[in-house]
């Protein structure tokens, strides 16, 4: 049997492979791509499976995952460029740029996963995206057969969302990252802290800077209080993190709901939060486990987080369509309960929500 997939994703659910490789060099990489186009076989890109669920079924394709390794520093007066492989595992970068003294990533800790997955939807968390800090992303342009190089500029980021992913079907990008560069300012101080929670836990107002490093604590520990931070001891941390994105509405649609639904101006709409409109349907965290409302949903096999009612998790032997059990009880009783349909974030392949 080929490689099992559900070892590849954090929720741990997936089939076969029909074939598996792992490039560890940029050409390693584009080799691998040529030549599964150039056979017409279909090809998933994986880094670190943290944002994927994958078919109880497989892949009839090739799966290859990118294990690049590799940071480059490049110092100036005012701060650093800071050069990375696609494979190179996001939280360990955060890390070294801020004991190199560098600020920019700090509330990006903690998300699991690859570097060179983070442009794909403009990774984010507590009032930071990578699109902030971003200069440009180096691809292999599939279609072209070619390398190019993208400024921000050209990424069209959005909320959870960019070129590199809205060229993506099912899990095969038109544009394969090789390596993605940031600039990022030589300074104990963070960026200004755009979250009111992170604000409150650190002690400063919202907009005031705190020391870099001591963001990072405080992001790992919030994070850590919600299953977001990857532990192989705790099943609440089986899963693609929030499987929701919050959902931008009209004016119309926001103004029929409760007063203390939070809500946030984005991208010419009103940003809610999904979590609280969950909660508010009636899916508490836990919701699936034995004994509680739900559990025949996915047998206790799958179920809301204990910790967090975004993420869907894996309590063992859970399948693909466990979770998506799970998914759909969730998005029919948010709809029934506030009209409102919930999308899914991490990529859904060969399954449909
Ligand atoms: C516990 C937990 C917490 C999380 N918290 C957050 C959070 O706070 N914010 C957030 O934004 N996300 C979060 N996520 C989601 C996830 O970690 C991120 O989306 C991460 O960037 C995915 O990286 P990956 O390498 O695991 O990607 P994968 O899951 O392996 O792949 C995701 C997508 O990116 C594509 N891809 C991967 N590598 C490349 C490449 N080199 N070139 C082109 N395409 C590529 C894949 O084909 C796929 O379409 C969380 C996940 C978990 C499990």
């Amino acid at each position: 049997m080929g490689q099992l997939l559900s070892a590849l994703t954090t929720t741990g659910v997936g089939g076969p492979a029909a074939g598996y490789l792992e490039a560890k060099t940029e050409v390693a990489v584009i080799e691998a791509v040529r030549a599964a186009d150039d056979a017409g076989r279909r090809l998933l890109l994986v880094g670190g499976g943290s944002n994927l669920v994958i078919s109880d079924d497989g892949y009839d394709g090739t799966v290859l995952r990118v294990a690049t390794r590799g940071v480059e520093i490049h110092t100036g007066p005012e701060g650093a460029r800071v050069t990375v492989q696609a494979g190179h595992p996001w939280d360990d970068v955060v890390q070294l740029t801020l004991e190199a003294g560098l600020a920019g990533l700090e509330a990006l800790s903690g998300i699991p996963g690859s570097t060179g997955a983070t442009p794909v939807q403009n990774v984010g968390a507590y009032g930071a995206d990578v699109s902030r800090t971003l200069e440009s992303v180096r691809v292999w342009d599939r279609q072209a057969s070619s390398l190019l190089v993208f400024g921000t500029a050209d990424l069209d980021f959005g909320y959870r969302n960019s070129l590199l992913k809205a060229t993506t079907v099912d899990g095969s990008p038109r544009y394969v990252v090789l390596d993605v560069t940031f600039v990022l300012e030589a300074s104990e101080w963070g960026s200004p802290i755009a979250y009111a929670e992170l604000a409150r836990t650190l002690g400063v107002e919202a907009g005031e800077r705190a020391k870099a490093t001591a963001v990072r604590d405080t992001v790992l520990g919030l994070r850590a209080g919600k299953g977001m931070v990857l532990d192989p001891a705790d099943r609440d941390t089986y899963s693609t993190g929030s499987f929701f994105t919050n959902p931008i509405v009209d004016a119309e649609t926001a103004a029929f709901l409760p007063g203390d639904a939070p809500r946030f101006p984005a991208d010419g709409g009103t940003k809610l939060s999904a979590a609280w409109l969950i909660d508010r349907s009636g899916f508490s965290k836990g919701f699936g486990l034995p004994g509680g409302a739900g559990a025949e949903v996915a047998g206790g096999r799958a179920a809301l987080s204990t910790k967090h009612t975004l993420a869907i998790t894996n309590r063992g032997g859970a399948t693909a369509q466990d979770i998506l059990a799970i998914a759909r009880a969730v998005r029919a009783g948010v709809r029934e309960r506030f009209g409102i349909t919930l999308h899914n974030e991490p990529l859904l392949i060969g399954l449909e929500l």
